[in-house]
């Protein structure tokens, strides 16, 4: 591990540390992080993945997942908020060429320097997890944009300087989909705080309602028609899969950590040495310690990987790889889990003990796309080299 890598999980472990202490209360009001944002404002966690030039601490993907999973160990739902603005500025810093257009040099600017926050805008009620093209549309009018639609799990919503809106548009006469930036303060915009939910409840992901909302054609990043995957799509999801593995095996290594703790000194009046000594306990650990090395080797190995041979990842066979590696890491994440509410026995299911927290939090894994369903689809057709655009599907 290089100085500076071993720097930026030092950050990463102080601010877990700190987040720790607060996880519960969070969790328990459903409430938002305020506190959380601010430390990672200050201590330039929000433009970790910025280049130094602009004012963040230039981490590539490596660091960034490594950083993530530290964090997640501390407070899953925060790890899980500040992943949602650091996993499209990754990849945007990625494929940016600042030097040809300024107005990307800008946008690193604004968040590098004067630590401003982003926030997705892709999923949708009627969308869900098949998305390509977006129920919330735009038009253009004049010099502007106007957007109409709904977006649902905005995460980080309370905090967001800029809201990057994913919706259909008409381009040289064929649909496309683009991102829009859309600032807070744009008329037509409205929150409706509807974020009630089993798990990661910190994370505040409320509703957006776009109504007749304008901005200016500059707004619009390129649009794209739905096609074959190009490198922008790998770029993403290499930055996002990853990143969504990381943290939720970070919040499996809490989940870890706190049995490991619990099993070393919890001693039932019958047995004459904490449970740790017994072999269904022993066993039941390993196989947890077991699913959490495979984690961390596919994930990280992915991202070595990528970061030292990003051309190797092409088209499906190179999503694959990455949506691969999420898939294992949520779904690991979740026996792993499991396997610790079974040595923790009932103390488990108390509420006053952090697993309990975990046990709900780490179920969101498989909901991020790629779903499990979609996942599995995916990896199935691409090992068995059926093109995934076949008609009909099935
Ligand atoms: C804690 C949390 C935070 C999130 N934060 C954000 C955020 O900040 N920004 C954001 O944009 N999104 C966010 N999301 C949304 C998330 O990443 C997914 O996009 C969303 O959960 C998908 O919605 P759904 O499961 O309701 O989809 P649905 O499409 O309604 O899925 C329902 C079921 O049908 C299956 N399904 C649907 N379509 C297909 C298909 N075509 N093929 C096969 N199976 C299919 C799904 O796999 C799933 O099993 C967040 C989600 C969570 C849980």
């Amino acid at each position: 591990m290089s100085d500076k890598q071993k720097q930026l999980l030092e950050l990463a472990a102080k601010l877990a540390d700190e987040f720790a202490a607060r996880a519960e209360r969070y969790d328990r009001e459903n409430s938002f992080p305020f506190e959380n944002i601010e430390a990672l404002k200050q201590s330039g966690y929000t433009a970790l993945v910025i280049p130094e030039r602009y004012g963040g601490l230039g981490a590539n993907l490596l660091d960034f997942v490594t950083c993530q999973e530290r964090l997640a160990q501390g407070c899953g739902a925060t790890a899980l908020a500040i992943n949602m603005h650091l996993f499209g500025l990754g990849s945007m810093v990625e494929r940016a060429a600042p030097q040809e257009r300024p107005e990307q040099g800008l946008f690193l600017e604004l968040v590098g320097r004067q630590r401003k926050i982003i926030g997705g805008g892709l999923s949708e009620p009627e969308g869900g997890g098949d998305w390509g093209l977006f129920a919330t549309r735009a038009h253009r009018d004049g010099e502007a944009y106007v957007l109409n639609g709904r977006k649902v799990f905005t995460s980080l919503s309370p905090v967001v300087d800029y809201f990057m809106v994913m919706a259909t548009v008409e381009n040289n006469g064929q649909l496309c989909s683009a991102t829009f930036v859309v600032g807070r303060t744009t008329p037509g915009l409205q929150l409706i705080e509807s974020w009630d939910a089993m798990g990661m409840r910190a994370t505040a992901s409320h509703d957006l309602i776009l109504k007749d909302v304008r901005v200016p054609a500059a707004a619009m990043a390129d649009p794209r028609p739905v096609g074959p995957l190009g490198a922008e799509a790998i770029s993403l999801f290499a930055w996002f899969e990853l990143s969504i593995a990381a943290v939720y095996t970070g919040v499996a290594a809490a989940a870890l950590n706190f049995t490991r703790e619990f099993a070393q000194r919890h001693k039932p009046f019958m047995l004459e040495r904490p449970i740790n000594y017994l072999p269904g306990v022993q066993f039941a650990f390993a196989d947890a310690q077991v699913l959490l090395a495979q984690s961390r080797a596919l994930y990280l190995t992915t991202a070595r990987d990528y970061v030292e041979n990003r051309e190797s990842f092409t088209g499906e066979q190179g999503l694959a790889r990455l949506i691969t590696a999420k898939y294992a890491a949520v779904n690991n994440a979740i026996r792993i889990v499991d396997y610790c509410m079974e040595i923790a026995g009932a103390h488990g299911f108390l509420r006053r003990n952090p697993l309990e927290r975990l046990f709900r939090d780490v179920r969101a894994g498989i909901n991020h796309p790629l779903s499990n369903t979609r996942a599995r689809e995916f990896i199935g057709k691409v090992a068995l080299g059926v093109p995934l655009d076949t008609k009909p599907r099935w």
